[in-house]
């Protein structure tokens, strides 16, 4: 087996598995669901932080909505449907393989002025594509996965300052999950197309400002933009080189035509919104499995499934090793207690071996003194109180 394939890192550190009986699907296992729940809340304050609201809609959408959007034409063969009842069009559903068609029913639902605009709506949108099974790899490629989707409904004019805001953001949130190498393509129309020239001039045009404004390095790849759409793609290096298309920022002159959507402007007339479709991460476990393998398996500390091990060295200790443990979860802190009868080495050697980033050894000495031995990834054991491991830890996995 491949030691830095994250299916192999899954299994060794007990994340996840999958199973014939649900192809392209994920069993996460409970360290390994701490670990998405960390990723997805990280992302989760992050749009919130730039304005984002969530939201979440359904799994099951009529034909006739596929029909509005264009992906019953289009996109029919990687859809689940079944029928409900009746074979009648209004009886027949899909499994939605995006959420984009939902956010625009939201943002029909309350009727806009200008002064409302920009809404920003993000789900994380459990999606389904039926992808051919010879196609699925692991958490790279999957029929079920969760999407960090966002849309942003807006006027013309604030294009560019939106595309720029969420281009900073992608930039900060790679940099945090420790990806510093980030290129940027810029697709421009395809030979097939939806919508006039005129209107692929402008948007365009404005998404290349709006990469110029973010002072981003982006490179031209003529014709790779969506039927849709020009779009800016965020690609991330990896520690061995490799590159993940992640992030992206698609500029869309089709659906709000096709949802007949609408605002209010100055004038009191009915104007068409601009839609934007965002994703810093694309699929949530697409990104893990980058983020596995990038680094090896031994994830920063702010990430790791559980941050610290606190190791009783001597039996009597056991207690002590529980109220550490206490002590770190009251502050947020994601620790065990590993009080089993063996050699602190071997313990010290197993935390390591599952990714755990810090490793706290209590015998006789330090619950006499109420202090802790702590020993980072690589480093050498550092004696202090308790409270100040506490806090010490705390501020680490905040930084
Ligand atoms: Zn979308």
């Amino acid at each position: 087996m491949n030691h830095s394939d994250h299916r192999e890192i899954g299994q060794r550190l007990d994340l996840f598995h999958q199973q014939d009986d649900a192809p392209g699907a994920v069993f996460w296992h409970p360290r390994g669901y701490a670990l998405y729940g960390t990723v997805e809340n990280y992302i989760r304050q992050r749009m919130r932080a730039a304005g984002f609201r969530e939201i979440r809609t359904p799994q099951l959408l009529s034909r006739r909505l596929w029909e509005v959007s264009g992906h019953w034409d289009k996109y029919r063969d990687n859809m689940f449907t079944l029928s409900h009842g009746s074979a009648e069009a209004d009886r027949v559903y899909a499994l939605k393989p995006m959420s984009c068609p939902g956010h625009v029913e939201i943002y029909r639902a309350g009727l806009c002025s200008y002064r409302d605009l920009p809404v920003r709506l993000a789900e994380f949108g459990a999606v389904h594509r039926d992808e051919a099974s010879g196609a699925l790899a692991g958490l790279m490629r999957l029929r079920a996965f969760t999407q960090d989707d966002a849309h942003v409904f807006c006027r013309e004019d604030q294009v560019v300052a939106e595309v720029a805001k969420f281009a900073g953001l992608l930039n900060a949130i790679y940099t945090d999950f420790g990806f510093d190498r980030v290129a940027v393509r810029f697709s421009t129309r395809p030979a097939v197309r939806a919508g006039a020239d005129d209107v692929w001039d402008k948007a365009e045009a404005a998404l290349e400002r709006a990469a110029n404004v973010a002072g981003l390095n982006y490179q031209h790849q003529p014709g790779e933009g969506a039927f849709y759409g020009p779009k800016l793609d965020f690609v991330l290096t990896d520690s061995r080189g490799r590159e993940w298309q992640c992030g992206t920022v698609q500029c869309d002159l089709v659906l709000p035509e096709r949802f007949d959507i609408a605002y209010i402007d100055a004038n009191s007339a009915r104007a068409r919104p601009v839609m934007l479709h965002h994703a810093v991460l694309g699929s949530l476990e697409r990104f893990i499995a980058v983020l596995l393998e990038h680094h090896a398996g031994k994830l920063p500390f702010w990430l790791a499934p559980e941050q610290i091990a606190v190791a009783s060295v001597v039996d009597r200790a056991a207690a002590y090793a529980r109220r550490c443990v206490s002590a770190l979860e009251a502050e947020g802190l994601r620790a065990i207690a590993d009080v089993r009868d063996e050699r602190i080495g071997r313990k010290v050697a197993d935390a390591v071996a599952s990714g755990t980033p810090v490793v706290i050894a209590v015998g006789p000495k330090e619950m006499a003194n109420d202090t802790v031995s702590l020993r980072r990834r690589d480093g050498a054991p550092k004696v202090m109180a308790l409270a100040e491991a506490v806090r010490e830890l705390k501020a680490k996995a905040r930084s």
